[in-house]
């Protein structure tokens, strides 16, 4: 059988279970296999996730049932792809699979990694439950790998330790494990500005939890000026100016950091794949923006969020279909997406009920109604929750399927809904 077939074309045709191993990978395409690894890796590292993605997701489906070893790296490798694109329900999903195939070939190494990847995801998700278990098997893992290798497993071991400790608040912990897994650095991460600033923010938000905002702003002092290369970590660290300025009642300067983190945020909306940033700390950004009475950016800040979120439930849906597809969902798994699905409609109508508000609040907010022109804008009337792609008439929200990529959204209010309150 030729490898290099579509998928699509593929299925049905490749038995999951292959017990006599008859189709086993020869060690030629074997090799052919890691080279499409080392691609997909490169595709992702220069941002161009969606063709890594692609490239994993086409190996995945040769080699399922046929090739254990080839599979974990596979799976392993779309995990990732997923995590660095935020899309960390199907990141997480894919990692615990992963470890489940590394667990059963003993591959220590691997099954590090893995778990260092779901309890990242799991981190993004606040879900800290499986944690202490997942660490304890983290650790166990490493020591039993050779001393020379243990090193990138141990500094991943770390921020999982950090990761849980900030989800479950134990902030002395978390201090610790910041310490520790600042020390696990590579030297050449250390003069990193981006791997910096990601480290300060997360010792700023230590002492916010803690509730010692000028020793959070002392921390977040230390990001000024640096040349913070990926868009969506500038964003987080300007989001989390105007959470700790806001908590030391501090409002002028948080407002003026809301103006820099609705620029930054704007700014999003052209970088592929940070959905899952737009929609989490846009959220946020709108909330303070609206509480510090910036009612016109608060809008365009839920603007940006309505967008993230259409965005994602597309995503979950496309997972819906690619997890039994891939062979991964069982009922439990699918049920999660559609839960999380939920849960990510009712966000829709709560950012609807909120940009109705501001717009009420507004006095000339009612009177601006949505034209119909072509400027590239999805319009969505946060009355009747109605939405009007460019080229077709109003549809309800739930009959939209965006297209991959960002989508631009600007909500106000229809003509039908402001004729109705005019009567
Ligand atoms: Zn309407």
């Amino acid at each position: 059988m030729k490898l290099s077939l579509h998928p699509r074309e593929r299925a049905g045709e490749i038995p999951l279970h292959d017990p006599l191993g008859m189709r086993s990978l020869t060690a030629m395409n074997r090799a052919e296999h890691q080279a499409r690894i080392r691609e997909g890796e490169v595709l992702c590292m220069g941002g161009q996730l969606a063709e890594g993605e692609r490239v994993f997701r086409d190996l995945l489906f040769e080699v399922r049932g046929r090739d254990r070893k080839a599979e974990l790296s596979a799976l392993h490798s779309l995990a990732v792809a997923y995590g660095m694109g935020g899309r960390n329900f199907e990141a997480r999903m894919l990692a615990e699979a992963a470890a489940a195939v590394a667990r059963e070939l003993g591959d220590d190494k691997t099954l590090a990694r893995c778990l260092g990847s779901l309890c990242g995801a799991l981190f993004c998700l606040e879900v800290s439950e499986p944690m202490p278990r997942l660490l304890d098997e983290f650790r166990d893992a490493i020591q039993r790998l050779p001393e020379d290798e243990r090193a990138p497993g141990t500094h991943e071991y770390c921020g999982s330790l950090l990761a849980h400790a900030l989800l479950t608040r134990d902030l002395g912990a978390a201090v610790g494990h910041l310490a520790r897994y600042e020390q696990t650095f590579p030297p050449e991460d250390v003069r990193d500005p981006t791997a910096t600033a990601v480290l300060r923010a997360l010792e700023a938000r230590i002492h916010y939890f803690g509730g010692d905002q000028n020793a959070a702003l002392a921390v977040l002092e230390k990001t000024e000026g640096l040349a913070i290369s990926r868009p969506n970590i500038a964003v987080e660290v300007a989001v989390h100016w105007v959470e700790v300025l806001r908590a030391a009642g501090r409002d002028a300067p948080a407002l003026e950091r809301g103006h820099q983190a609705l620029r930054l945020l704007e700014g999003l909306i052209d970088e592929p794949f940070t959905c899952y940033d737009r929609l989490e700390k846009g959220r946020k950004l709108a909330h303070y923006l609206d509480e510090l009475g910036a009612s016109e950016e608060a809008h365009r800040a839920y603007d940006i969020v309505a967008a993230a979120v259409l965005e994602h439930i597309a995503q979950l849906d496309a997972c819906a279909r690619s997890l039994p597809e891939l062979g991964l969902a069982g009922d439990m798994q699918l049920q999660e997406v559609v839960n999380a699905r939920k849960g990510y409609v009712a966000e829709q109508s709560q950012i609807m009920k909120r940009v109705a508000a501001l717009l009420e609040r507004d006095e000339g907010g009612v009177a601006r109604v949505l034209a119909h022109e072509d400027d590239g804008f999805v319009r969505i009337c946060a009355w009747c929750e109605r939405l009007k792609p460019q080229d077709r008439g109003w549809l309800p929200l739930g009959q939209f399927v965006p297209r991959s990529g960002p989508l631009r959204i600007t909500h106000g209010i229809c003509p039908a809904c402001a004729e109705a309150l005019r009567v």
